[in-house]
């Protein structure tokens, strides 16, 4: 069987631990064998970004730019534990966030449905995919205690002078907390909510608190609603998708009522705390798809979750582990159809979605990783390790291309 032929290569971010061994048995078992895989490859490996200096990952999101697609593998945020585990030049920050800083993107999550891993929420027949705005709000906030009494203002200092706002005038002690968001930053967050629901042609919800917040939310609900107006309303008209503001009380009520299928736009805290309700009431973090997509289109697939290093060490002690590849399978596959998309290669996309078939094929047929296991609700269940788990669905994908 000839293989499938790419035409402009994916940018590859290899990452850590049990997902870094899960990366290569993918491309070995599912990728190589079916596609001609061009990847430019950088190694986001904790050990790499210490001898790089970290400067790996920012070549990494400038080739992304340049190519307009990356997949990438969970990598590890250093934290103290970790400078000393691999001893580090110094605390690197997350390349996550590095990569989003030069993207300007917006996460998008969506769970991966299969029968047997029923929603706790019984109405959800479809996934709700989460936008969290990631930058700024109280992320970015200045606090004060309060010791005793005393007024507290917002000051602006421009350049025509100053403004203040009283806060409040405290006659005992207290607390206070001022926050802001850049009109940018909330721009860049509308377009990018408004391309990804034109590309997955889903229905984009919008909630804040404009009600009670009627210079701060509100300005999030205008810049919504004149992006909207002026670049995309025809545009979703077109496709038959809908773009539907409302109060975030409301909002969380309709979505429990709802039977998903749609992207809910958040301001980082609702996103923070609404992607991890949403995750848990769909099952599973093991089947939880991530894609970074900038303002301007350009698109980075990844897993949520992390690199699994419980997994991992037990995996260095030679034991096999049940760790589910299915978010990076996905991830591979997303970003594989996003590629053949843009480089109008149709054989690619539909291998993309018969390499998503089979994963979700293997599943409804009982076997699954451990951790699916133990939620699934078919009376056939075998767990499998990933080794096995994986070329179960290798062999269920030959029988589709
Ligand atoms: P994690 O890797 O997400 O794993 C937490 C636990 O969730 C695991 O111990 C495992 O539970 C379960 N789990 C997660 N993914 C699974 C999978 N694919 N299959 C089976 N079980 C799975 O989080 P962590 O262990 O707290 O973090 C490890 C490292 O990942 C950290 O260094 C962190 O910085 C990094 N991280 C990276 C990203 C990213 O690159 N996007 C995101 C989050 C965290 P059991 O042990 O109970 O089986
Ligand atoms: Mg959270």
């Amino acid at each position: 069987m000839a293989k499938i032929q790419m035409t402009t290569p994916l940018v590859e971010m290899d990452g850590d631990e049990m997902t870094r061994v899960l990366w290569t048995m993918i491309k070995d078992e599912l990728l190589y064998p079916f596609v001609d895989l061009k990847t430019e490859y950088y190694d986001l490996g904790l050990e790499k970004r210490n001898e790089t200096d970290d400067q790996i990952t920012v070549d990494s999101a400038n080739a992304t730019i340049k190519y307009g697609v990356a997949v990438k593998c969970a990598t590890i945020t250093p934290n103290a534990a970790r400078v000393k585990e691999y001893n580090l030049k110094e605390m690197w920050k997350s390349p996550n966030g590095t990569i989003r800083a030069i993207l300007d993107g917006t996460v998008f999550r969506a769970p991966i449905l299969v029968k047997g891993i029923e929603p706790y929420v019984k109405t959800w027949k479809k996934p709700i995919t989460i936008a969290r705005h990631a930058y700024g709000d109280v992320y970015k906030a200045s606090e004060m205690k309060i010791p005793a009494a005393g007024k507290v203002e917002l000051v602006y200092t421009g350049a025509d002078g100053e403004s203040r706002e009283l806060i409040h005038t405290f006659e005992g002690a207290g607390i206070v907390q001022g926050m802001h968001n850049k009109n940018d930053s909330i721009e860049s967050f509308a377009r990018s909510c408004f391309n990804y629901a034109l590309d997955t042609k889903q229905d984009l919800w919008f909630a804040t608190k404009d009600t009670i917040s009627k210079k701060y939310d509100h300005t999030f609900k205008d810049i919504f609603q004149e992006i909207y107006d002026n670049e995309y309303k025809e545009k979703f008209e077109a496709l038959g998708i809908e773009y539907f503001y409302t109060l975030i009380d409301d909002a969380v009520a309709r979505v429990i009522r709802s039977e998903g299928g749609y992207i809910w736009a958040c301001k980082n805290y609702d996103g923070d705390v609404m992607s991890d309700m949403v995750a848990t009431a769909f099952g599973s973090l093991s089947m939880m798809t991530s894609v970074l997509v900038s303002p301007s289109g350009v698109y980075e697939y990844e897993a949520a979750h992390g690199t699994v290093q419980r997994h991992y060490y037990r995996h260095l002690k030679g034991e096999k582990t049940s760790t589910n590849p299915i978010a990076t399978i996905f991830a591979w596959s997303g970003a594989l159809r996003k590629r053949g998309e843009m480089d109008k290669l149709p054989e690619l996309m539909e291998f993309a979605d018969k390499l998503e078939k089979a994963c979700i094929d293997t599943i409804e047929s009982g076997k699954m990783t451990g951790d699916l296991a133990c939620l699934s609700t078919l009376d056939n269940v075998e767990t499998l390790n990933s080794e096995e788990f994986i070329k179960a669905i290798r062999a269920n994908l030959e029988k589709l291309v």
